[in-house]
């Protein structure tokens, strides 16, 4: 195989690793990104849980990601991977905006999706329903409701109560961190409602009415907003069947690899999808040496 044969689905933390230490190792690989380099990083404010020990802010390590990107001369490909085949010419990649790659080996570090966590109800109104706060960021004086209790609705709250009033419903217990929720709980503008459940939800003049079972009975609540952090599932909405049947095969052969938040269920942090990427260099590096050496 030719050292430049590697491609890499995902410029998030686990693929940009993955390719830095790629090219640390003397291959080539290409990163596809369908968005923007960081991932999901672009929807979190403090990291907390820092190599450093020091909360970082996560635009800093979106900045670093781009750094290491230009600093090792990684080529990056803005394009979406739609589907994914294999045959007797190793894998064949389609891309949205058009074209085809072949590619030796593959990594997959695409992350994940946000659920509807079977809040069915919602109507698709992006201008009201949210499942982050890219679009939210810049809005002021708002009342906004959030759904969920881990790190993401506490996140996404601290960020929005600057400068909105926002509600946080909270259906069992909260997971969230410890700084997340001390941070929640010194900020006037945030409320949380403990053992709320979603019941419905209707239009209100240019926001909406919540209607959530708990406390006494049933609860309304006025929102501009609603955010939804309910939970995430792997981003591999792209693979069809019948590659997913020979994906067994070709993680047992050193072919394919995941890394990231995509396989990582309950363990989803920026810096194990950082390291898993470089694992996932140094397996293929180990894959391609025992290769050679057959
Ligand atoms: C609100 C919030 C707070 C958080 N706080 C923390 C924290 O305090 N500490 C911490 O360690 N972690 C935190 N995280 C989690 C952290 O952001 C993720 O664990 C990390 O970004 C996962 O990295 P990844 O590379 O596996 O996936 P992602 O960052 O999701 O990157 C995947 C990339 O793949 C791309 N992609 C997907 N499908 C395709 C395709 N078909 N073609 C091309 N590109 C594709 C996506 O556009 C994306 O850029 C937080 C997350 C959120 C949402």
């Amino acid at each position: 195989m030719k050292r430049t044969d590697i491609a890499v689905i995902g410029a998030g933390p686990a693929g940009v690793g993955c390719a830095v230490q790629l090219k640390m190792l003397g291959f080539n690989p290409v990163v596809f990104e369908r968005n923007r380099v960081g991932g999901l990083l672009h929807e979190a404010s403090l990291l907390g849980n820092s190599f450093s020990g020091r909360a970082e802010k996560a635009g800093a390590l979106i900045s670093a990601l781009k750094m290491k990107i230009r600093k090792f001369g990684i080529k990056l490909e803005k394009n979406r991977i739609t589907d994914i085949s294999y045959g007797a010419r190793g894998f064949l990649l389609e891309k949205e905006h058009g074209g085809k790659t072949r590619c030796g080996i593959l990594v997959i570090a695409t992350g994940t999706y946000p659920e509807n966590g079977g809040i069915t109800a919602v109507p698709a109104r992006e201008n009201i329903v949210f499942y982050g706060i890219g679009k939210l960021r810049r809005v002021s004086g708002m009342s906004i409701a959030v759904i969920g209790g881990g790190d993401a609705a506490f996140d996404h709250s601290i960020v929005l109560g600057k400068n909105n009033k926002v509600s946080i419903f909270v259906r069992d217990k909260i997971s969230a961190s410890d700084h997340l929720v001390k941070e929640v709980l010194e900020n006037r503008n945030i409320s949380i409602f403990r053992g709320f459940c979603f019941k419905e939800m209707v239009k209100n003049g240019r926001g909406i009415c919540l209607v959530f079972r708990g406390g006494d009975g049933l609860k309304e609540c006025r929102a501009d907003f609603l955010v939804l952090a309910v939970g995430r599932k792997p981003e591999l909405s792209f693979i069809g069947p019948e590659f997913r049947r020979k994906m067994p095969y070709l993680k047992k052969n050193g072919l394919i690899f995941l890394a990231g938040d995509v396989k990582n269920r309950g363990f989803r942090m920026a810096s194990i999808a950082w390291a898993d990427g470089i694992k996932a260099a140094m397996e293929i590096a180990a894959a391609e040496s025992g290769r050679d050496s057959r």
